[in-house]
């Protein structure tokens, strides 16, 4: 049982690891700055599990301050969460994005070496197969990036394996996560993201509950089932116990590893409108619009490398993650502003 230290835990995916990590035995530290997460995420913690987690407000650009909480907190392990992710904002923002993920994690990294902790779990994205990438997504495929975002993950990711050559003792786990979606089945905790959704569950589920009108579906030509694009949807319960699985594996001793982290199972736009619509009752005010720049038609992953190292499958369905989004979203249709 590990004290973890969480990058950006107090954000979505950070959340949902705190609470495996406490069922599970180990003590999760978050650290978050809280540019797009808030800390009465804590309290919500405390309602699901019964341990309120420690909550550390910081930047992990303060490398100083977080070799002392590594130091003082006796940390066995970081889960680097931390990261801005809006693809978008990406493009107008490139230094923003290179900054915050990029010399964020060489502060991690540099941390980590001066307090001596040798364990570093990676979240990164699907988005590091670029858009020349066949699908299903092999761990071993060419990596590349259409946007700053995606250039700082294929960077993070590359900048680790660097190090782990040159430290011996350094041991990474590489999580690469198809598209995180659905919230924990309590309705406490969940994603609520700032401003205009980029992504389609958001999205949707913001429709459903009256904040936005309706969705632009982003192309029906495409050569899928029904011309709309697909996607590997992983509920996001499925990802935070992936992270379990991964500290695990590390703080066993085993070697360094990527994997990713997804169903395998395609799932299109429209049959994720059904879907919702089925799972909530509502109906999903839906246009068809044009392409969106950059998008590709089909990702999805290759989950066996994940299965045969860590033993993971996914157990929630797509009913599943549009029924416990509704509940979230539902229950908190402003997220936590109103906790
Ligand atoms: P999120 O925005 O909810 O969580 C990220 C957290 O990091 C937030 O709480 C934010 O306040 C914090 N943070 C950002 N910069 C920081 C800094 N400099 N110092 C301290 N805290 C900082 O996002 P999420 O969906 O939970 O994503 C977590 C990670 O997973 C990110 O690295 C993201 O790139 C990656 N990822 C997410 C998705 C997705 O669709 N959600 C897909 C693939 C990969
Ligand atoms: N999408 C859509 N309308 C939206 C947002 C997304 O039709 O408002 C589509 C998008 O074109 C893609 C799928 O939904 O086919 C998933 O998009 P998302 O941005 O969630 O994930 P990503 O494309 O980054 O995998």
């Amino acid at each position: 049982m590990a004290n973890i230290l969480l990058t950006g835990g107090t954000g979505y995916i950070g959340a949902h690891t705190a609470v495996f990590l406490i069922e599970s035995g180990h003590t999760p530290i978050l650290l978050d700055n809280f540019c797009n997460s808030s800390p009465k995420v804590a309290q919500r913690i405390e309602q699901i599990t019964g341990v309120l987690p420690k909550v550390i407000e910081m930047d992990v650009l303060d490398t100083t301050a977080l070799t002392e909480v590594l130091k003082t907190e006796h940390i066995e392990a970081i889960i680097h969460f931390a990261a801005l992710k809006a693809v978008g904002e990406s493009v107008e923002k490139p230094l923003a994005y290179y900054q915050n993920n990029v010399t964020g994690t060489l502060s991690v990294l540099d941390a980590m070496q001066r307090a001596g902790v040798h364990h570093i779990v990676l979240s990164s994205s699907a988005t590091v197969y670029g858009e020349k990438g066949v699908p299903p997504m092999r761990e071993d495929a060419p990596l590349s990036a259409t946007n700053p975002y995606g250039q700082t993950k294929v960077m993070m990711e590359q900048i680790i394996r660097d190090v782990a050559v040159a430290q011996k003792d350094l041991r990474y786990a590489m999580l690469r996560y198809f598209n995180p979606v659905g919230a924990h089945p309590s309705g406490l905790i969940g994603e609520h993201p700032r401003g205009i959704p980029n992504n389609l569950m958001p999205y949707i589920q913001q429709v459903a509950v009256g904040l936005r009108e309706r969705l632009s579906v982003f192309g029906n030509d495409y050569p899928t089932a029904d011309g709309t694009g697909e996607r590997d949807y992983i509920h996001v319960m499925d990802l935070a116990r992936g992270h379990v699985l991964a500290v695990a594996r590390l703080l066993a001793g085993n070697d360094s590893f990527t994997v990713n982290l997804g169903t395998g199972q395609p799932v299109t736009v429209l049959q994720m409108i059904h879907a919702f619509e089925q799972a909530s009752g509502q109906t999903i005010a839906h246009t068809i619009a044009p392409r969106r720049a950059g998008d590709v038609a089909s990702v999805y992953a290759d989950p066996n490398l994940a299965k045969q190292l860590l033993n993971f499958t996914t157990e929630y369905s797509v009913n599943d993650m549009c029924r416990d989004a509704w509940v979230w979203q539902s229950r908190n249709p402003n997220g936590y502003e109103d906790a």
